[in-house]
């Protein structure tokens, strides 16, 4: 596949924009470096980048992209939005419906607040936590990602006694010694963290389906004891669904397992490709906020009529009915199939599928937590990653990000995909 245009942007895009991308993860560093695919246009499943070649898209934009590119309906929301201004600085209708349509289907939620990314979402979320509680600590799953404020970018101190170090330069140690992270799906150690620290946690941030070690579910139980234990020690339960959020169903993961946290961070599908964020919660938690309560948070684009009018695009989508059973159809089509060819070239792979969501770790046990994931074959997994992308196939370049199945995907899409994925296997096995 000749891929020269690509490359020959990326050498110029490296002298202009740091390391050449903008955001660290769109670089091919995890997979042996080179040349990111620059591209150029994507419709539905399909992207085409800049050589003029084109890909089955599995990244969708590391997950808001659920109904395809450019799909038409959310294309009609957003010229609608921009003939009518895109910019206000006051509230709108729009926002109003968009809001109650968020409440009706995640109904842990009594009030919410727009944002401009998850990220900010999640952050406004601690400060919440912190005001209502008035105390400090924070607690996180080693291997979930939460944004890029300071006090999610820390690594987990060893052992659940220990506090955390800064997992990023310009991350100050005083701020990393805040978090303590337990691993996911390990009830014996988030007890032993609680008892020693549970006083003085504020919050705990919860991916309760992770999605930033590949996709990994709770164990039975597991949540459970997160919500007993917290409420216990009166701490607050912090759902992080920017990534679950309307992906298995129409609603959140909270819904789902039936759970209700105190305050849940959502983004990427709810905008429909836009940037957004949004935060939601009980009533006396979210009162803390400004203008109401003492808890600051404010953004210039935050509810921007252009977000908030292709997410609720996005959100007529995907309450449809079938929408979610065709995810998950196609999903469990890859899976299989994927299985199979691994089976035929004796490849060892573990497959962890949510509906249309789906992480292959080149492993030979089930992967439950981040060590799990992190032990996984990175060499094999790079590998792959290249067969697939020079067969027209489009992954996350990395081991720990999902597929996701778009209800643009079509049958065919998953027999070329899973064409593919046999040839990749079996030039690997060579
Ligand atoms: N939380 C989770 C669970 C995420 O996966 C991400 C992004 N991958 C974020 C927060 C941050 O969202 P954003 O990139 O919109 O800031």
């Amino acid at each position: 596949m000749n891929r020269t245009t690509s490359e020959r942007h990326h050498e110029e895009a490296l002298t202009h924009i740091v390391g050449g991308v903008n955001s660290p993860s769109r670089s091919y560093k995890a997979v042996g470096g080179g040349s990111p695919t620059v591209m150029a246009r994507a419709k539905g499943a399909y992207f085409y980048d800049v050589d003029g070649n084109k890909y089955i898209d599995y990244l969708a934009a590391y997950g808001p992209i659920i109904t395809g590119h450019a799909h038409p309906h959310i294309t009609k929301a957003l010229t609608t939005a921009a003939e009518n201004g895109l910019l206000y600085g006051t509230p709108t209708e729009h926002e109003i419906k968009f809001a109650k349509m968020l409440k009706e289907a995640i109904p842990s939620m009594d009030k919410v607040r727009f944002t401009n990314s998850g990220t900010e979402a999640v952050m406004t979320t601690i400060r919440v936590a912190r005001a209502y509680t008035g105390r400090t600590k924070m607690m996180k799953f080693a291997g979930c990602y939460h944004g890029h404020s300071d006090l999610v970018l820390v690594a987990a101190g060893s052992g659940p006694a220990t506090l955390g170090t800064p997992d990023s330069a310009g991350v100050p140690k005083t701020i990393a010694e805040e978090v303590i992270t337990v691993p996911f799906n390990d009830p014996a150690a988030f007890k032993e963290a609680m008892d020693l620290w549970g006083s003085e946690i504020a919050g705990i941030l919860v991916e309760p389906i992770v999605g930033n070690f590949g996709m990994v579910e709770p164990n039975p139980g597991f949540l459970e004891t997160v919500h007993t234990l917290a409420k216990e020690h009166g701490v607050l339960i912090i759902y992080d669904e920017v990534i679950t959020a309307f992906r298995f169903h129409y609603g959140a993961a909270s819904t789902l397992l039936g759970l209700k946290p105190d305050l849940t961070a959502l983004g990427k599908i709810i905008g429909g490709g836009l940037p957004i964020g949004a935060y939601g919660g009980k009533k006396e938690v979210m009162d803390q906020v400004a203008p109401n309560g003492p808890a600051y948070q404010a953004g210039t684009m935050a509810g921007n009529p252009a977000s908030i009018q292709t997410g609720i695009a996005c959100l007529e989508l995907l309450s449809q009915p079938g929408v979610y059973e065709e995810l998950d159809r196609l999903g469990k089509r890859l899976e299989e199939g994927i299985l199979e060819s691994a089976k035929k070239h004796h490849v060892t792979i573990t497959i962890n599928r949510i509906k249309g969501a789906l992480s292959i770790y080149f492993t030979g046990v089930n992967v439950e937590n981040y060590d799990q994931a992190e032990a996984s074959d990175g060499e094999m997994f790079a590998k792959f990653f290249r067969l697939m992308l020079d067969q027209g196939i489009n992954l996350a370049p990395s081991k720990y990000e999902a597929w996701f199945v778009t209800t643009a995907h079509t049958d065919e899409d998953i027999d070329v995909t899973l064409q593919a994925v046999d040839r990749a296997f079996e030039q690997m096995n060579e």
